[in-house]
């Protein structure tokens, strides 16, 4: 199994680690060959949730030799870091590097929309029916037949009042069962998978405000103080009781 570091420290941008695994890959669509590597740990983020993955580099620590990964993705419950160039072996020892810069983006946007969401479902009830990371925007979509942008605009306010504050955002786990009983805890419709029995929890708030918790396997900041404000740039009707709505940060960076 995997070392999976970004777990449990979304802030480690690097690892060594010793090559487990090698399977070839021909992405499907394009010409492009690509090499599939298994590692015994990684701080490289898989796409899931919602979020993209990481990309970044692999360094032979023998050779020197850098091998880019474009693009990271779990496979029977395996990571795998798909690189553009053949030359790693099973055994290989490797230095890995993400582009900290882009998870850092995907790290706010993630917290941000799990506040957004979290305003939503308490005030509302609406259910998040799915949602989208990204690097200049992030959308999300929700289930909700009476809604208008007076509202939206009130709910978004009331988020912006919390980035940029001292707001801690915590990451634990708890057995399945326990965490199902809490308000709230799932709110992405259908989004976990059934056999797990203990569930990784993001918190944000203190115990006497909980802003938003959920089950939920991406990568956060540690606090609110990290988060721009935000401000929506549409939301669109897609159907009776769909909208979707896009958001971005007024200041980036
Ligand atoms: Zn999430």
């Amino acid at each position: 199994m995997t070392k999976l570091i970004y777990m449990d420290d979304s802030y480690a941008q690097e690892c060594d680690a010793k090559v487990e695994g090698v399977v070839e890959y021909n992405d499907e669509g394009d010409d492009s060959h690509l090499v599939g590597i298994i590692l015994d740990s990684t701080v490289f983020y898989p796409r899931g949730g919602g979020q993209p993955c990481d990309t970044g580099k692999l360094i032979d620590l023998k050779t020197n030799e850098e091998f880019n990964v474009v693009q990271v993705k779990k496979e029977n419950g395996k990571v795998v870091h798909y690189v553009d160039k053949i030359g790693l072996k099973i055994g290989d020892t490797v230095h890995c590097k993400i582009d900290w810069e882009r998870r850092y983006t995907f790290m706010r946007y993630h917290t941000a929309s799990h506040v957004i969401a979290g305003m939503f479902n308490s005030d509302t009830g609406a259910q998040i029916t799915g949602n989208q990371i990204g690097l200049d925007k992030t959308r999300f979509d929700f289930s909700l037949e009476n809604f208008d942008k007076s509202l939206l605009e009130k709910e978004v306010e009331k988020a912006n009042s919390y980035f940029g504050t001292d707001v801690p955002v915590s990451i634990f786990y708890m057995p399945r069962d326990e965490a199902l009983n809490i308000p709230g805890m799932v709110k992405l419709a259908n989004a976990l998978p059934p056999n797990i029995e203990t569930l990784r929890i993001v918190k944000i708030g203190t115990d006497d405000n909980i802003i938003d918790i959920q089950a939920d396997g991406g990568t956060h900041v540690n606090n609110l103080k990290e988060v721009p404000k935000v401000e929506i740039i549409k939301l669109e009707n897609k159907g009776k009781n769909n909208k979707r709505v896009y958001f971005r940060f007024v200041e980036q960076n």
